[in-house]
């Protein structure tokens, strides 16, 4: 008898299983075709950094350190150098003379973007760094300004991300689209008044049930 409830108890499993196995097959497959397609990504996807400018082109970044501070591989290197009158780098007294970042050891957790006072380290979702050397893992400063004005000009802004217009389509401080940025950001703020609009929404929709 036992022997019996078992073989009933493991066919159950298996139909239980194979229920499973074919209402998965039903349905719609999603996996992306990457790298036949481009891949989706979630709107705070962090990818590779980019080092930004204010209106006036000048570099936002001051040298302050603290991306450097909040970065737990330690993977950002800053030199400080003073601005003169004659040579002005950027809109502070300071401005970063080296600024790499190590991407062999960054993990994309964002706290340098989270850290920075000046909204000048972004991150992009530009995904694809392949390399064959350790040293081409290494971005200077120029690097990560180029990355900054490619992205703009890819979006029909300027270096500053002021379009034709005037206008700065996508924050007002002079942010990318796509660009992700600390707490104080456009693009997170936007989300919380979102967020904030949504709930009543969601509690009414609740109550009405
Ligand atoms: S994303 Fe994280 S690990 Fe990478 S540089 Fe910024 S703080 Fe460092
Ligand atoms: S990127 Fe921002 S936090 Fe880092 S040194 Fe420059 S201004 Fe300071």
């Amino acid at each position: 008898m036992p022997k019996i409830q078992e073989i009933l108890s493991g066919a159950a499993a298996i139909a239980k299983g194979m229920g499973v196995t074919i209402t998965e097959m039903m349905n719609p497959v999603i996996t992306d075709d990457y790298p036949d397609a481009p891949p989706r990504f979630e709107e705070r996807y962090r990818g590779l950094h980019v080092l930004q400018r204010d209106e006036n082109g000048l570099e936002k970044c001051v040298a302050c350190f603290l991306c450097s501070a909040a970065c737990p591989t330690q993977c950002i290197y800053i030199e400080a150098a003073d601005n003169t009158a004659r040579e002005r780098i950027s809109g502070g007294e300071r401005y970063a003379k080296v600024y790499n970042i190590d991407y062999s050891r960054c993990i994309f957790c964002g706290y340098c973007v989270e850290a920075c006072p000046k909204d000048a380290i972004g991150m992009t979702t530009t995904y694809n760094q392949v390399a064959s050397k350790r040293s081409d893992f290494i971005f200077d400063k120029a690097r990560l300004l180029r990355n900054n004005d490619e992205y703009m000009a890819k979006n029909g802004l300027t270096t500053s991300g002021k379009a034709p217009d005037g206008s700065y389509p996508f924050s007002p401080d002079g942010c990318g689209p796509d660009i992700t940025h600390g707490m104080g950001s456009y693009r997170v703020s936007q989300r919380l008044y979102e967020m904030s609009q949504e709930t009543p929404a969601r509690q009414g929709k609740a109550a009405a049930k």
